[in-house]
This record gives structure tokens, sequence and C-alpha cells, in this order.
């Protein structure tokens, strides 16, 4: 069996083979499958929407944590309402890029214990399934991507706001993202230093350490997509594809909100039922009771609070059932020289 890597390769080799064959302002849906030994053959579609010429080439893919649904939603409106005439270049659309995990219902692969696929993209020679796929993916995605967008939102038990996060590796990358950043309508930008423990391993920072520029953008959440975030999600696009050349033609957006550092993330202590939750986005203050739920053992009820003043709520749970040591929520604080609410 050859490596995920070979098998990147491979299919490399046969995207940039379609993309010359076919005509211009034309689409098709190629599979690709990864063979790994012992689990059933992983088949994922990629679309191939080819405007004027096979390149540049914008990689869009959602679902790479299979629990943060509203992107794929993003991702088909592009496959079927994207007038190619407006296309420069090609895009390549993977709506569903880690189908193991989807089709689990949560984050990572059932394979190998629900590992976070955008945490394997470093150097590093780890085994198993997820690992392995992630070479696949990379192989692909550093031949194949000018420009990577990552498409991701709160998950299947939390709600989350629309910001980006950008690469911040040091080189060439880190301001041409941060300029593009401030150009596509986000309610905030989220500064990550990308290499502090536990937040090594995204694919858009080892993307831009090849000097491929890329961009994730958060927001939606919940069981099921939501109408209004898929379209929030297609509008953040399109604004990028606009400020990249992508689009020919097209509105530019509002400036982006403030940039903000992640304060603390809360987990609950207690396995229980959720009663309340304030809304994505709240104001909060030290004291200012967050989330409620009932232990199911005891009938007690808890509370979680904001430990500090002066700070916002940008990921909040928002699924009836809580299990010790879920994610309560994140917040952060507003910047200094930004007006409270
Ligand atoms: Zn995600």
């Amino acid at each position: 069996m050859l490596t995920g890597k070979e098998q990147g390769k491979k299919y490399t080799e046969q995207i940039f083979f379609e993309l010359q064959a076919m005509p211009v302002e034309s689409r098709r849906i190629i599979r690709l499958t990864f063979e790994y030994p012992g689990v059933k053959p992983t088949t994922i579609p990629c679309c191939l929407l080819k405007g004027d010429s096979a390149s540049p080439r914008l990689w869009l893919e959602a679902l790479i944590h299979g629990d943060e649904y509203d992107g794929a939603l993003a991702c088909l409106d592009f496959i079927n309402n994207l007038d190619l005439h407006d296309l420069h270049g090609t895009v390549l659309v993977f709506p569903v890029i880690n189908p193991t995990a989807f089709f689990a219902y949560q984050h990572g692969s059932p394979y190998d214990g629900n590992i976070n696929l955008n945490r394997v993209f470093f150097e590093n020679d780890n085994t198993g399934y997820s690992w392995e796929y992630g070479r696949f993916l990379l192989e692909l995605a550093e031949n194949l991507a000018d420009f990577f967008i990552d498409y991701h939102g709160g998950s299947k038990l939390n709600d989350i706001s629309r910001y980006c996060m950008v690469p911040n590796v040091g080189n060439e990358v880190d301001s041409y993202i941060n300029d593009l950043a401030r150009k596509c309508g986000l309610q905030y930008i989220f500064c990550d230093h990308n290499d502090q423990n536990g937040n090594t391993g995204r694919l858009i920072v080892a993307l831009a350490k090849k000097g491929i520029p890329g961009i994730l953008l958060e927001n939606g959440g919940g069981i099921a997509w939501d109408k209004d975030c898929v379209e929030r999600h297609v509008e953040s696009v399109r604004y990028l594809m606009v400020e990249t050349g992508f689009l020919k033609c097209g509105e530019h957006a509002p400036e982006s909100g403030f940039y903000f550092e992640p304060e603390d993330y809360v987990y609950c202590e207690h396995d229980g039922l959720l009663l309340y939750h304030i809304p994505l986005g709240s104001s909060i203050n030290k004291g200012d009771v967050c989330l409620k739920y009932m232990d199911v053992e005891t009938g007690e009820i808890f509370e979680v609070t904001c430990p500090k003043d002066g700070c916002f709520v940008y990921c909040i749970h928002t699924a009836a059932v809580v299990r010790k040591g879920n994610f309560a929520m994140a917040y952060a604080k507003y910047p200094e020289g930004v007006m409270t609410p």
C-alpha cells in the first residue's frame, strides 16, 4: 500500500491533468480515495471549478473538524452558484474533508481516538490513521493550493462568533493575510501565536511556513447547519476572492472588527442539563452568570460565571447535555481603545 504522501502525489498529478483538460468555465467532480491498513478506504469528493484558466488555484475546504457543519453548506453554495464567467483561475472545493469524523458526529476520526486532524500538520513521525491522512492532505494542498481557506464552526455543542485565525509564522505570508483579514467583514480577528502548546499543527500554519497564504474562518455551530451562518461564510469567502483577484468583480467588504487575544477557556465541572446560556457576543464582567445547568443526579443548579471585567464571549456551549470537562465558553478582553457596548 502506498504511503499517504505517495497517494497524495498520485492525485495531485491527476488533478493537474484534469484541470488542463477541462474547458474554460466548466465544473466537474472527482473522487479521491485514501487507503489505510485495516479500515475502509476514505473517499472524498473534490469539485473543480475552472474559470478562465487552470491557475491560480484556490483551495476551499470544510469539515476538517467533523462536527462543524455550516462551512460544508457554504462549499455547496460555491459549487452550485459560482458564476464561472467571473472566476479568474480555479477553485478546488472539498465540502467534507474529514468524513470518518463527520459520520461519527465528532471532531476527529473514530479510527484513532478522536485525534484533532487540524493539529497533525507538523514535522513528525507519528503513526496512525489521522497522521497518515494528514500527510495525504498536506501533499495535495501544498502542491495544489495557491491560496487556502479553511471553514470552521463551533462544533455540535457550541456556537462561535464570526472571526478568522491567521497564520503567524514569521514570513511574508503574515502581513499579506493580516491585511486580507481586515477586508472580509468579520466581527473579530483572532491573534494567534500558532506555536503555543497544543496549537501547533494547523493546516494554515503548515502551508504558511511553505509560503502558501491561507485563512481559517469561524462561524456557526450546533447539531445542524444554520442558514444565516452559511450565508455569512459564503459572504466572507466572496470578499476574500475579490481581494485576492479570484473574482473579477464583486463588492468589497466592510472593514472587519477588532483584533483580540484569547483570554481563557472555561470548562463545566459536573454532568448536567443546560438551563441557560448568555447570547454569543455578550459583554460580560466579573461575576456575571454565563451558563446555568442542573446536576442530573442531585438536582443542584450550577452557574458558570465570568472571572474578569471588560470581556466578551466569542464561543459558548449551547447543547442541552452538559458533561463534566465539556467546554463551557471562551471569552476575551475588549482590547484597549475599543468602545464596549
Ligand atoms: Zn474547527
